[in-house]
């Protein structure tokens, strides 16, 4: 993991927040690379969630909202975690995270854990100029709320009717007690959820098992390994009293199992609450049958930050090698899926100071703009390649002399590091087959 996160600095992909003031616990920050690699991940969300289905319907909610959705939705009151402290090394634990209650997990001091104590994980804020007089909001801590307060707007202005859905994706906050595993448990993190409504008509488990499917096959397209992710199933006991089935994802980070997303079943649980708050009707009026109903909730609920995280985890080998020399050689290099690489195709000119080639390597870039994702870049070409390999770049193109006589390249392969030679005219039509 470490050679992880200093990859992520060193290229570009995440760097601690406020890291000239010494940083701030639980806050990320992406860099160039990685702004571009966390918003393919988001697209391929959305796109497999929204773009490709026509019974799902986008959304976009206001991070602070009415209080009173946190109270309706359980926040205020129960959502908060419980924690013990180490009187010696004054540690904070999850009380969920402590096996043996007598004994630090940490310096290993013998009963030295406090009693357990809660602790909310809203954020907090105030609204209106002045402190005294203004009053307390919170920053949301999922974006399913808006979602649900919205529900009758959405499916009277969509003209849906259940079955359908609302995805939407956003910031979301949550005070962790214990932020880290670099970004995996952060205090500002970005959430994709589906909301989908069905009627009560005995299908129901269908369609949450259609989700689950689609959610496995959207990770395994993207190319993560299979032995490194499972669909947990959650027992009766495991999950919230009102969900009726209930599917945690989990991704093998190299300190164990972590939760990326999670499915569930959540029955009217969540219009039911806003409905008897408000005591506004949010049920849908089915005209057919003339009569009025709660629909039953399908969520799928995911980390994007958890995800990127996963792709680099996933992606990420160090790997021997022999040169053409003979040399051995070691390189590091992230696999990911062409189509959420941050850099598609990268074009060298073998040389820096030799104009012609310089100009017809930038050339070939821009050409190639329009339809990939590119990098111009000259010089070394083994450094080159060695950068390109680290930051995941499945193609590159090497213009040198014999590219002025004949205008041929050579394309040279991330994961094989098979080079070949391809005509300047089929360029094109040979990246976008294999990307
Ligand atoms: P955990 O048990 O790890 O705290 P959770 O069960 O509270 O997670 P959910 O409330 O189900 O998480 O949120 C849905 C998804 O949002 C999670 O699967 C995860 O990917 C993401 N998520 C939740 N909390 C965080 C966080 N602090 N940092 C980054 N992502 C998070």
């Amino acid at each position: 993991m470490e050679e992880i996160a200093a990859l992520a600095k060193r290229r570009g992909f995440i760097f601690q927040s406020s890291e000239i003031y010494g940083g701030l616990n639980g806050f990320w920050d992406y860099g160039p690379l990685g702004a571009v690699l966390k918003r393919n991940v988001k697209d391929a969300w959305w796109r497999d969630t929204v773009e490709l289905r026509d019974d799902v319907v986008g959304f976009d909610s206001s991070i602070i909202m009415h209080p009173s959705i946190w109270k309706a939705s359980g926040h205020v009151d129960a959502f908060h975690d419980v924690m013990i402290d180490c009187r010696v090394c004054k540690h904070r634990f999850r009380l969920d995270h402590v096996a043996d209650r007598s004994q630090c997990p940490d310096c290993g001091s013998k009963d030295s854990l406090t009693e357990p104590r809660n602790f909310n994980l809203m954020m907090r804020t105030s609204i209106g100029p002045m402190e005294d007089t203004s009053s307390t909001a919170y920053l949301r801590p999922e974006t399913a709320q808006g979602i649900f307060v919205n529900f009758k707007n959405i499916y009277q202005t969509a003209r849906k009717r259940p079955p359908f859905g609302v995805a939407q994706i956003g910031k979301s906050f949550r005070n962790e007690i214990t932020p880290g595993n670099f970004t995996f448990r952060q205090r500002e993190f970005e959430q994709a959820e589906l909301e989908y409504f069905v009627p009560d008509d005995g299908n129901d488990m269908n369609a949450f098992q259609e989700w689950v499917d689609r959610r496995k096959a959207w990770y395994a397209s993207y190319g993560i390994k299979p032995e490194r992710l499972r669909f947990y199933e959650l027992a009766q006991g495991e999950r919230p009293h009102y969900a009726k089935a209930g599917i945690d994802v989990e991704y093998l980070f190299p300190w164990g199992w972590g939760e990326l997303e999670s499915i569930a079943h959540r029955g009217t649980y969540d219009l039911d609450a806003h409905m008897k708050l408000s005591g506004k009707d949010l049920r849908f009026f089915d005209e057919a049958a003339k009569q009025h109903y709660t629909p039953l909730l399908i969520e799928s609920s995911a980390g994007m930050d958890r995800t990127v995280l996963t792709f680099l985890v996933d992606a990420y080998e160090r790997e021997r090698s022999v040169d053409p020399n003979g040399k051995e050689t070691e390189r590091g290099v992230l696999r990911f899926s062409p189509r959420i690489a941050p850099v598609q195709v990268a074009v060298f000119s073998l040389a820096r100071n030799k104009p012609e080639l310089v100009e017809r390597a930038a050339g070939i870039e821009a050409a190639l703009r329009a339809s990939f994702r590119t990098q111009y870049d000259e010089g070394n070409i083994g450094q080159l390649y060695r950068r390109q390999d680290e930051i995941g770049t499945p193609f590159c193109v090497t213009v040198d002399y014999e590219s002025l006589d004949d205008g041929s390249v050579t394309v040279r392969e991330r994961d094989s590091m098979r080079q070949q030679r391809v005509a300047g005219a089929g360029l094109e039509a040979f990246l976008r087959e294999r990307l």
